[in-house]
């Protein structure tokens, strides 16, 4: 029943932590092809959203649909093995490692087979052709956002904005169907946030479809053909940019906070 444009579907979803209702009946969808913006004001509920769907956190009642699928409770490797993979609001690189070794290994709970799909499809190959076909998709990877120069520092060096490149690289690795971006530009530079809007873009037209949560909403409007604002755990509007931006209650949601 879910059509097939639309890549993840949220219906009546909600989660609790003791007595903090964080989402509470929140319904949304996702289309295929698209980039879409989650916004609202700090703690509207948006990362506990988020952690629903990857199956960081197991949700209290609600269905999460992806691909059609029904993908409600699974985990995260589970989740992210369907194709649907996320980046945290803090980055999550391996500081002690080099930006090439993160991107070799990935993230550690959403490599799994589909990794190795990805870099090498079709039948099993041998070994040494593995190796080669992931060398060249990590150098790939590593150009298009624009941080091969970087391949040799350790990543616990680099600036805010270089570990949200590289964050956003180890996601795509994995060729994900749907890619989550919590707070892509938090702590960016603006060359570094307009290098990063310009790779989600390119991504996008390639058929890449996005949903990034941003607190700001100034940032991320004009890049999203679909809003939606969350506020104290629900839905409170949605529609494309210039109708959001004028919506009384949304504006009334950011003035409260
Ligand atoms: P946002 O990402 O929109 O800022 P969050 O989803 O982080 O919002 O938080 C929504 C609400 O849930 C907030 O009131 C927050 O304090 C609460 N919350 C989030 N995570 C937890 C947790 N692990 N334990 C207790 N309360 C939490
Ligand atoms: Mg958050």
């Amino acid at each position: 029943e879910t059509p097939p444009d639309v890549r993840l579907q949220v219906r009546n979803l909600r989660k609790s932590f003791g007595g903090v209702v964080a989402v509470d009946d929140m319904s949304f969808a996702v289309e295929a092809g698209t980039i879409t913006g989650l916004i609202g004001p700090n703690g509207a509920g948006k990362s506990t959203t988020f952690d629903c769907i990857t199956g960081a956190h197991e949700p209290d009642g609600g269905t999460v649909r992806f691909n059609g699928e029904d993908i409600t409770g699974l985990r995260p490797d589970q989740i992210a093995s369907r194709g649907l993979v996320r980046t945290f609001q803090i980055a999550r690189e391996l500081p002690e490692m080099t930006v090439l070794e993160n991107l070799m290994l990935a993230p550690p709970d959403q490599v799994g087979e589909r990794l190795w799909r990805s870099v090498v499809p079709g039948a099993r190959r041998g070994v040494v052709e593995q190796e080669r076909a992931l060398r060249d998709r990590v150098w790939e990877t590593l150009e298009f956002f624009e941080i091969d120069h970087l391949a040799r520092q350790e990543a616990g060096a680099l600036s805010g904005g270089q570990r949200k490149l590289l964050e956003m690289a180890r996601a795509m690795m994995t060729d994900p169907d749907l890619l989550l971006l919590d707070e892509p530009l938090a702590g960016v530079n603006p060359t570094l946030e307009e290098k990063l809007l310009d790779r989600i873009h390119d991504l996008r037209d390639q058929g890449y479809t996005f949903l990034i949560v941003e607190h700001d909403m100034d940032v991320i409007m004009d890049h999203c053909e679909h809003v939606i604002v969350m506020h104290q755990g629900s839905l409170l509007a949605e529609g494309p940019p210039a109708e959001i931006r004028s919506n009384e209650r949304v504006i009334d949601a950011y003035l409260g906070e």
